[in-house]
């Protein structure tokens, strides 16, 4: 079945509250807000984090936190969209403490992305990086 899509912000719309020095543009819809430090911890340093270990350097993403995904991806912990705006909706309980692996693993999306890699690849998690620098 076709799913009705939005090829400009899926549904999430652009905003966001908080920007790092890589770019990565953080917005919490979630009711319970995180605070700058967490912020900084939690989804920032992550991506630094993502980058220096696949060696891709790329502008970050909008990244949006919301307590439950868009249809289809509601029992989704997080999800990279690849087409429209490439931008990541993440679960806020993904970002509930500073082990959970989802931001990493998003971020590991985002940046082949876009460093090239064929989005057929990208979703079905054919490179080495998803499990060196996204768990
Ligand atoms: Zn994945």
């Amino acid at each position: 079945m076709d799913m009705p899509v939005d090829w400009t912000d899926h549904g999430l719309g652009l905003g966001f509250d908080v920007e790092s020095p890589e770019g990565v543009r953080f917005r919490n819809d979630a009711a319970s807000p995180l605070t700058e430090i967490e912020i900084e911890e939690r989804v920032f340093s992550r991506y630094r984090a993502v980058e220096s270990c696949t060696g891709i350097t790329a502008w970050g993403p909008l990244t949006v936190a919301i307590p439950v995904l868009p249809p289809p991806y509601q029992g989704w912990g997080g999800v990279t969209y690849f087409d429209g705006d490439v931008m990541i909706a993440i679960r806020t309980d993904q970002l509930g403490n500073t082990i959970q692996p989802t931001m990493r693993h998003e971020f590991v999306h985002y940046v082949l992305k876009r460093g090239g890699l064929a989005d057929e690849d990208n979703r079905n998690h054919n490179s080495p990086f998803f499990a060196a620098c996204g768990s």
